[in-house]
């Protein structure tokens, strides 16, 4: 990547802030869990059926291909579908397993503490995968994988920059957990023989730099970085360069680097400790459209609407619409029948309000100037409505990352990051 500096989203503070101060709720006991079977575009296979009893932390599903991952029952109780659609962060209905809670909290028995001092490193890997651990900043991308013993690495970096407008997931668990997240990245820096861990914030985040200064004061390889309130300064390759001063081109470990980001390390630290899955997990539930935005901590498959009725429910607006992920990023969705799934870090949902959209593109070139990766979305779309394969291949429309600053910055409202995220589905296909 070129020297790239980011852009300031004026509104992020106090998006940000509106649910960054309420007390986390905690909602562990859904009726049913519904759990996806597709994550990062592959699909699961069951290892149950309807009428199985499942045990909380039950492996009961596979997602196979290069890096196998399971997935496991967040509650104890009865298999009520092994198909069922729901509404999911991808944008899609996806198929899931529902459960009905028997509200026992029966549990698997391998959940239970270790003795952490006599784990090999391999060891400490083989329960991040057996535990389901996956990217928790969005990416779903299976933990596990990152640590090959066949990379060198030399940095560890863990990504609490949370760049996206709204979302305070990361800021909470940095504020309330950071004992916690010391120890994992000491098991991380154990696992890939890192010399050194950097924790990564916003320099805007006084409250979190007084917090983390004050703990890692006395610990030599484990330090604070700080990033400047950009958007998208929390992306890997950003951070990567920052720290490392290399790029890569296709994973950090090319140039002797793991990110992780700072959920994705506290759920390691349960894995390795003792063995639990990632089964609940943290994440925002924020907009103008809820009466108390806040964080919540749920089992993973909850339903968003469940969860919102819980939490006091909706502001009376005429009409809303819900984001699954930041705004930036995320997907639109219309539906509150969404499911929680592992990677999900936000739901936002906002009153509509009518906007001109799509007018004529005015030629102002902001598209391109704020692209992190150099593309040109202007011509991309054109191209793409004209299906000119040619000018797709040198427009390079698939080394677009989807952070959404071109359609943010357009002045005239074209959704430039769907059309070219359609351009590169299109490429790929071709
Ligand atoms: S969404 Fe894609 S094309 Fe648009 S600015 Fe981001 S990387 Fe560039
Ligand atoms: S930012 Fe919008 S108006 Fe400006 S060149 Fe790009 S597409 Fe056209």
């Amino acid at each position: 990547m070129n020297n790239f500096k980011g852009i300031h989203i004026k509104e992020h503070k106090n998006n940000k802030e509106i649910s960054l101060h309420n007390e986390v709720l905690d909602f562990l006991d859904p009726e049913y869990v519904y759990v996806p079977l597709v994550e990062q575009g592959g699909t699961f296979t069951p290892f149950v059926k309807q009428g199985d009893k499942v045990k909380l932390g039950q492996e009961i599903a596979l997602k196979s291909g290069r890096f196998p991952i399971a997935s496991h029952a967040p509650i104890s109780g009865e298999v009520v579908s092994i198909d069922i659609k729901k509404w999911h962060s991808s944008g899609k209905m996806v198929p899931c397993i529902q459960i009905k809670n028997d509200f026992l909290e029966t549990a698997v028995d391998t959940i239970k503490p270790n003795n952490v001092d006599e784990l090999s490193s391999e060891e400490m890997v083989n329960k991040i995968k057996d535990c389901g651990i996956v990217g928790l900043g969005g990416s779903g991308f299976p933990t596990y994988a990152k640590y090959n013993p066949n990379n060198k690495i030399d940095t560890l970096i863990i990504n609490a920059v949370e760049c996206e407008p709204y979302i305070s997931d990361d800021y909470i668990k940095v504020r309330d957990n950071l004992d916690d997240i010391v120890v994992a990245c000491k098991y991380i820096l154990k696992i890939t023989n890192a010399k050194v861990a950097y924790i990564v914030v916003k320099k805007t985040k006084k409250e979190l730099i007084d917090i983390i200064n004050k703990k890692l004061d006395l610990i030599d390889n484990i330090k604070l970085f700080l990033v400047n309130d950009v958007y998208p300064s929390g992306w890997e390759k950003y951070l990567v360069k920052k720290i490392v001063k290399k790029n890569y081109q296709i994973l950090p470990c090319e140039v002797g680097a793991v990110v992780n980001n700072v959920s994705t390390v506290l759920a390691i630290k349960d894995a390795i400790e003792k063995n639990i899955p990632l089964i609940s997990k943290t994440l925002t539930l924020t907009g103008n459209g809820i009466v108390n935005p806040r964080n919540v901590h749920v089992k993973v498959g909850t339903l968003i609407s469940d969860i919102i009725r819980k939490n006091g429910g909706y502001i009376d607006y005429e009409k809303l619409y819900f984001i699954a992920g930041g705004p930036l990023t995320g997907k639109s969705l219309i539906s509150d029948e969404m499911v929680v799934n592992r990677s999900l870090t936000s739901v936002v949902i906002l009153e509509v309000v009518d906007r001109e959209i799509n007018m004529e593109c005015m030629g102002c070139g902001k598209c391109a100037t704020v692209c992190p990766v150099n593309l040109t979305p202007v011509f991309i779309n054109t191209a793409f409505k004209m299906k000119n394969k040619e000018q797709l291949d040198k427009l390079a429309a698939n080394k677009c990352i989807a952070c959404g600053l071109c359609s943010y910055i357009c002045p005239s409202r074209i959704d430039l990051t769907v059309n070219v995220l359609k351009a590169k589905e299109y490429m790929a296909k071709r």
